[in-house]
């Protein structure tokens, strides 16, 4: 026997969501039903807004809901050096680390040969491009210490110390393999001390 139609559907549209099996969906559908309207509206809400209102940054890529985005617009920042990370989540790990008081560039991804992910697929022609008023004066490579994030490094600092920047790369005193949003906030903050010259 099935549920009533939009119960149903309410299962299924949860059961999309990663990490959410059949049972899962289910439990909590059955949750929802029991919220009172206004908390069910108040989610609803949510869903649609973040939809609507959450964009990436037309300068350095970040997750906003302005353009340009707190970081970029906040004068107190050091607009001499640039950290260029792999998604938005890893913004979010040095800012809470406090160890970084510069500009960011979110590449949207790593060159990935093996998923058919290459330069073209992220955002570095926007990187040149920001680098081209001469305002940097370091890029600091903050991709993730594993073999994906090592070759994005590695292509990046070839591109760019032809054009007479310093190029440094966050030390990997974080675990080989590991990913930047897992370390803690010393570990994020000692990578950044001990980064070292490409
Ligand atoms: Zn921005």
């Amino acid at each position: 026997m099935a549920f009533a139609a939009p119960l149903e559907r309410l299962i299924e549209q949860l059961r999309r969501l990663p990490g959410i099996g059949a049972k899962s969906a289910q439990r909590l559908a059955f949750h929802v039903l029991k919220m009172s309207s206004e908390e069910a509206r108040a989610l609803a809400a949510a869903v649609v807004d973040v939809k609507e209102t959450i964009r990436l940054c037309g300068t350095c890529f970040n997750i906003t809901d302005t353009d340009p985005c707190l970081v970029c617009s906040d004068t107190a920042r050091d607009r001499s050096g640039l950290c260029v990370v792999e998604e938005p989540h890893n913004m979010v790990a040095i800012e809470k680390s406090g160890s970084f008081r510069g500009l960011y560039h979110v590449l949207h991804g790593s060159i990935a040969p093996l998923r058919g992910l290459g330069p073209d697929d992220l955002k570095i022609a926007p990187l040149l491009e920001r680098l081209r008023d001469g305002s940097v004066k370091e890029v600091i490579l903050a991709t993730n210490p594993n073999v994906e994030g090592e070759a994005t490094a590695v292509y990046l600092s070839r591109l760019l110390k032809p054009l007479g920047l310093r190029v440094t790369r966050i030390a990997l005193g974080l675990p080989v393999g590991s990913e930047l949003e897992y370390a803690d906030e010393v570990t994020v903050g000692k990578s950044f001390e001990g980064r070292r010259e490409l």
